[in-house]
């Protein structure tokens, strides 16, 4: 027998492995070349249609989106999610709120009015038709946060059992612009309203009151007030909500200011006390009268998804997610009722079904799974997404990651990769290596204190430990820079978000930013899905801990 060299052994091992990468890239660079912008368009011109009725849970609108999704999904050869089935039910409920018009608070100075709408607004989810609050005692509970790795604890010695806890949106690091306390300006999750009312819920609060200002919600009060005024929808919940408060509800900052004067107190004195580390609760000498109304229905909505299989990583899963829903039929408004939804969140729907066309267009499937899930009933609280971690097609400690999109903007190509909740986990260094293929950097949001991360469905993920992306340009245009770009994304906010205005145009619209987005985040799943690498949580992440608790 005649011996080979060892160095012709590793000339031939070493030609076959880089053939082989040089392969797999052309196969990578084949299936990501059939992204394009004229097929998105076509989806959302469908999705976006006056036909699809702005795609309202419950409504005619949620079939025939469902349906389309379906059959798109069909026609990309994903196999259905949910045994057998691409839809998967979301037991919902409505709630209706009909408050009091007024609240009255009393206190050894005297009494005080606040009216509904104009000084506060009052919800519960508690299943429970009538609610009345009569002669209870009010304490200011800070932010009404406890976050162990902080060292942080609003309600500490504190028995809220019959009381209502009052306290302050967003969280400490906003208000003293300290880099070193939370995180600093950018929002965690404890600055979220609905962790707020899930804290106090916890602690047993008769009532949550938080005040609002426009900086640390990231909305102005009118904002608020929509909210407050139609009917929400929440997850049914089998013991009826029995845990969280009577009332969960805000005041405008000056309500506040009043309410707090009449008892003897100023505001912003004890707000800049909040702040700071060891605070302790206030009593407000004060006691309060209020009543509200709710009714209830219940319905079912789905979530719909579609799974390419991978090979022998099959049971480990990446998801991209995107919202279906959006808000159906609603107020005119220049003469128009439709509330289409064409970028929120068609645009992030086409972007989706490239990616999924990107993937079978693959020669070489990788070896873990892929999922392609559109959640229901995202802007009513992520309820879909919730209702997915919940009831999950993979369990989550076979869950890699979640690549999640909302909102994109068809402005045109981008320099820049704007990861919202930028930090929070080693995605990021994907997102770098992704950006870097097609010549853009990276940059944080540049607005982190309005907490988008807790915004959108990739939140859902999170919250369950699942590290997850919100990822796209969306700061500065190639050819017409950022002050263009900021000037873009500001119009729209103003005139199309959450309106009838928001629908498709093809005068205007340049698909070609989100198809480049599209090929980025096809890369980084594809990355991923053909790796046994398990991105993580950054140390200081909020989201660490959950993670852990669960992973092998
Ligand atoms: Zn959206």
């Amino acid at each position: 027998m005649k011996k080979i060299p060892f160095f012709l052994v590793i000339i031939v091992v070493a030609t076959f492995f880089s053939a082989c990468h040089q392969a797999e890239d052309q196969d990578f660079l084949q299936a990501e070349a059939v992204i394009n912008g004229e097929a998105m368009a076509e989806y959302i011109k469908v999705l976006a249609s006056d036909e699809f009725a702005g795609r309202k849970p419950f409504t005619e609108g949620e079939e025939l989106t469902i349906a389309y999704l379906q059959q798109q999904f069909i026609s990309l050869g994903l196999e259905p999610a949910f045994s057998g089935s691409y839809f998967q039910e979301v037991p919902l409920m409505e709630v209706e709120v009909k408050p009091a018009e007024t609240m009255r608070l009393v206190s050894e100075a005297g009494g005080l009015v606040l009216n509904n709408l104009t000084d506060f607004v009052a919800f519960s989810r508690k299943v429970k038709q009538k609610t009345v609050i009569e002669n209870t005692a009010l304490v200011f509970a800070g932010y009404g946060i406890v976050a162990p790795e902080y060292q942080w604890d609003d309600y500490y010695g504190l028995d809220v059992r019959d009381k209502i806890v009052v306290v302050l949106v967003n969280d400490p690091g906003l208000a003293t612009a300290d880099p070193d306390l939370f995180n600093g300006n950018a929002m965690t999750y404890y600055g979220r309203w609905t962790y707020k009312f899930e804290e106090a819920a916890r602690h047993g609060a008769r009532g949550i009151l938080i005040v609002h200002n426009t900086l640390g919600a990231g909305y102005p009060w009118s904002v608020v007030v929509s909210g407050a005024v139609s009917p929400k929808l929440f997850l049914q919940d089998e013991g009826g909500y029995a845990e969280f408060a009577d009332v969960e509800g805000w005041l405008t900052t000056e309500a506040a200011e009043e309410l707090f004067a009449n008892a003897g107190l100023d505001f912003h004195t004890l707000a800049q006390e909040a702040a700071q580390p060891g605070f302790r609760a206030v009593d407000l000498n004060t006691r309060l009268w209020f009543e509200m109304e709710s009714t209830f229905k219940y319905d079912v909505s789905r979530n719909v998804a579609g799974v390419m299989p991978g090979t022998d990583l099959a049971d480990e899963v990446i998801i991209f997610s995107c919202h279906w829903d959006h808000f159906g039929i609603g107020p005119v408004i220049n003469g128009d009722s439709i509330y289409r939804g064409a970028v929120d969140n068609g645009t992030t729907m086409a972007w989706m079904l490239e990616i999924a066309k990107a993937f079978g267009k693959l020669e070489n499937r990788p070896r873990r799974s892929i999922m392609f899930l559109a959640p229901t009933a995202e802007e009513q609280g992520l309820l879909g997404a919730h209702y997915y971690v919940k009831n999950p097609a993979f369990s989550l400690e076979k869950t890699v990651a979640n690549l999640n999109n909302d909102l994109m903007l068809p402005l045109g190509r981008m320099r820049d990769v704007m990861i919202t909740g930028y930090g929070q986990s080693t995605l990021d260094d994907l997102v770098e290596e992704a950006a870097k293929r097609q010549d853009r950097y990276v940059i944080p949001d540049p607005n982190p204190e309005s907490g988008m991360y807790y915004r959108a469905d990739h939140f859902a993920f999170a919250k369950a430990g699942v590290p997850a992306l919100f990822a796209r340009g969306n700061v500065e245009h190639r050819e017409h820079g950022r002050e263009w770009t900021a000037q873009k994304e500001k119009d729209w906010l103003a005139n199309n978000y959450h309106k009838p205005a928001d629908k498709y145009d093809a005068e205007t619209w340049d698909m070609e930013g989100i198809v480049e987005d599209a090929k980025l985040a096809f890369y980084i799943a594809w990355k991923l899905a053909s790796s046994n690498e398990w991105p993580q949580w950054n140390e200081g992440s909020e989201f660490k801990a959950i993670r852990e608790s669960y992973m092998p």
